[in-house]
């Protein structure tokens, strides 16, 4: 049994904390919304008032937070986690965010006598749900084999990257390709429609055939042929648009830096930006299909 400090518990953050009570961790957790902290109390967990109170003690500080933005909050500054944590607790950020503040943030965090690993992840609610999440991190090896039990509690596989930084650049490629293929599974879907073609039809066919991805087969943007898929429940996240376009907005930014040729990323951002701007923000992100659709 490991003690455990968890902040964020939205929509991801809620059901791996939840798996970590049910490997029989003592876990913390600290929330800006007080209801969402309740909500694990009243499943076994203990309830803290601040960053700060959720790590004291703790051997394994997790984070899953929307963005950069909230990472540098929740980690800097007086009451941050890096001034307030005990030398020798491991740091495991598992939100998704850009290179340089995952690095920025381990390096602040070495100094303070933390370790600190960036350990993003693959799967989406379902996965998180289930355990059976991917995680790809970053960091010093031994860190990487330290967390690889706490991780493994909540997740199916624990792929090591590289050093600092290296977990939140796999996952902006990965979620480039889910970003183009998620546009790609909706586009063949609206063209069906205009063929008369089944939804189901079209499903049981590409899903035994080349157009075969997670996109389709996983989180399938029409109702009906994967019940658990967003588009079921009138696509509430899951996984938000917002996030989406966040995501491929690190890619672009990543790829300007380095120059590497990515039209069809960039392409797939103005499309999420556009369903962004005209109300889809908290939509899942498979719920681009309307817009596709022309609705
Ligand atoms: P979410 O918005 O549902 O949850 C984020 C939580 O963080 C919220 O409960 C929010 O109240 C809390 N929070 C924000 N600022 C805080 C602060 N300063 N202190 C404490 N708590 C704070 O988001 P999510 O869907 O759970 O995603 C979390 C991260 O995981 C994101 O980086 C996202 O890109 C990534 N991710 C999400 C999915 C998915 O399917 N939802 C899949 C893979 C990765």
């Amino acid at each position: 049994m490991a003690r455990i400090g968890f902040i964020g518990l939205g929509n991801m953050g809620a059901p791996m904390a939840r798996n970590l009570l049910r490997a029989g961790h003592a876990v913390r957790v600290f929330d800006v919304f007080p209801e969402r902290i309740g909500r694990l109390v009243a499943e076994g967990a203990e309830a803290a008032d601040s960053p700060a109170e959720a790590v004291a003690e703790a051997e394994f500080a997790i984070t899953m937070l929307p963005s950069g933005r909230e990472v540098r909050a929740v980690y800097g500054g007086p009451g941050g986690l890096i001034e307030t944590a005990v030398p020798g607790t491991l740091l495991i950020d598992c939100s998704t965010i850009d290179v340089a503040t995952a690095r920025e943030m381990a390096a602040l965090a070495r100094e303070a006598g933390l370790g600190m690993i960036d350990a993003p992840v693959s799967g989406g609610v379902g996965g998180a749900e289930a355990a059976t999440l991917t995680f790809m991190v970053g960091g010093p090896e031994e860190e990487v084999e330290r967390a690889r039990p706490i991780l493994s509690a909540m997740g199916k596989a624990v792929v090591r990257a590289g050093e600092a930084g290296a977990g939140q650049a796999a996952k902006i490629c990965n979620n480039m390709i889910l970003g183009i293929s998620m546009i790609a599974v909706c586009e063949a879907f609206v063209l069906a429609e205009r063929f008369g073609l089944d939804h189901q039809a079209l499903f049981d066919i590409a899903a035994k055939s080349s157009g075969q991805c997670w996109s389709l087969t996983s989180y399938c943007p029409v109702p009906g042929p994967v019940p658990s898929s967003p588009a079921n429940r009138d696509y509430a996240p899951g996984f938000t648009a917002q996030m989406m376009l966040k995501d491929l907005d690190l890619a672009a930014s990543a790829a300007e830096a380095t120059g590497a040729r990515v039209e069809l990323g960039a392409h797939a951002a103005e499309l999420y930006r556009r369903f962004v701007a005209s109300g889809g923000a908290s939509t899942d992100f498979s719920g681009i299909i309307r817009m596709i659709r022309g609705e």
